[in-house]
């Protein structure tokens, strides 16, 4: 997105309407269980008739209870009183020549976030925001430039899966276009910790999107209580972002190192692994010209890797993704030379440790990774009022 588009103030739903708009419950805020509940508690139906709601949601798209044809008209009408089915609304969206699409999708009068669709042989990955902002401060991140507005809710992260699976004509169980989801998009997903384990279910759940565990991705900067709470909840995969092998390193990019330093994160990460015996762990790499991407740093992070997998006791417990630098405006980073890259790759691949490159997609529409950047306002108050939480967390050094 260029500086100029990202200067136009979105006015998505106007705020006179918005106070005006009657309190329906937008069912897109709840998960399987929920639904049955809402059915069962609200609507004294069967659970069946909530499973019957989601494939039109879901696998069919449809918004309109008045198309739901297998429901009676007496429940549709009930429905219709009570409940909406309200996806967020798309500001924008754009196409890249190599496929990749983005959204900027309106959460609210004044906050819009991105979303960004990346196909690639036999898989489309979408990667979904969690957060309006993010207030965790990691240095090379071109969200962390607009602070922390708010927590999204469940619909407004799983109405992007679904905006992006309506425009891609996406079949849930029939024709995938839509392989994987990633929760890599603006936001620390394990602090809006409810609302993303209520949207990962959707997206598991056969009535939902219908994708497999490991086909879901949960990336975390590494809040360790965090991610022992989601081992015992999930069945996700997991994506770490360490970015240095070493704590002064690390703290310098990642500033919630002070508070949760490499040895605690990979015990973490031990943990999650042996509750999730066949899962590997991604730990992301984003390559920095002159600061992370030297030899020493490569083999120091191999050795990392091989400790982790001696302790979960499998060959391949630790995947290594390489991410070159996307530079943005403001930014003090480079990204760094192709040989460089590639001898930092070799470095780790001839210490048997699994390592992929991830290659640069939608560079032409501001898709890249760590470019994500919606439209955060108001993010002043918002962004103390966080800080107020974290300190509640015993995370304020971090943030
Ligand atoms: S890298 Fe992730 S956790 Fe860090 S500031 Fe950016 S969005 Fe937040």
């Amino acid at each position: 997105m260029s500086q100029d588009e990202r200067q136009i103030p979105v006015q998505v739903l106007p705020t006179a309407e918005a106070a005006a708009a009657p309190s329906r419950l937008n069912l897109f805020d709840l998960d399987r269980e929920g639904m049955e509940r809402f059915f069962a508690e609200t609507l004294g139906e069967k659970r069946f008739r909530a499973h019957q709601i989601m494939k039109w949601i879901y696998h069919r798209h449809v918004t309109d209870f008045a198309e739901m044809t297998d429901v009676g008209k007496a429940l549709r009408a009930r429905l219709e009183e009570s409940c909406e089915i309200r996806p967020p609304a798309v500001v924008f969206d754009k196409g890249s020549a190599d496929g990749t699409h983005k959204w900027l999708l309106g959460m609210d009068a004044s906050n819009a976030i991105e979303t960004v669709f990346i196909p690639d042989k036999g898989r489309g990955t979408l990667c979904v925001s969690s957060q309006v902002g993010c207030g965790l401060n990691c240095q090379f991140c071109s969200t962390a430039t607009q602070g922390f507005n708010r927590n999204l809710s469940t619909a407004e992260i799983i109405g992007q899966v679904w905006t992006a699976s309506k425009h891609l004509g996406n079949r849930a169980h029939i024709e995938r276009k839509l392989t994987n989801v990633v929760m890599m998009g603006m936001g620390e997903p394990l602090l809006n910790f409810d609302n993303v384990v209520r949207a990962m279910s959707l997206m598991r759940d056969d009535n939902g999107f219908g994708l497999a565990n490991k086909r879901v991705t949960l990336s975390t900067a590494g809040l360790v209580p965090m991610i022992d709470r989601l081992s015992e909840v999930s069945d996700v995969s997991l994506a770490v972002s360490l970015h240095a092998p070493e704590d002064e390193l690390r703290t310098s990019l990642v500033p919630l190192n002070r508070k949760y330093p490499i040895a605690e994160l990979m015990d973490s990460c031990v943990r999650y692994a042996q509750r999730k015996p066949r899962t590997s762990i991604t730990f992301e790499y984003t390559l920095m010209k002159g600061v992370n991407d030297r030899p020493e740093h490569a083999r120091a992070l191999a050795r990392l890797m091989k400790k982790f997998d001696a302790r979960v006791q499998r060959a391949d417990a630790a995947k290594v993704n390489l991410i070159p630098f996307n530079p943005f405006d403001g930014t003090r980073f480079e990204r760094p030379e192709d040989a460089d890259v590639r001898a930092f790759q070799k470095i780790l691949l001839d210490q048997q440790v699994l390592t992929m490159v991830r290659r640069t997609r939608g560079d032409d529409i501001d898709a890249a990774c760590g470019q994500l950047k919606g439209q955060v306002m108001d993010r002043t108050r918002r962004q103390s009022d966080f800080r107020r939480k974290l300190e509640a967390r015993g995370v304020s050094d971090a943030a």
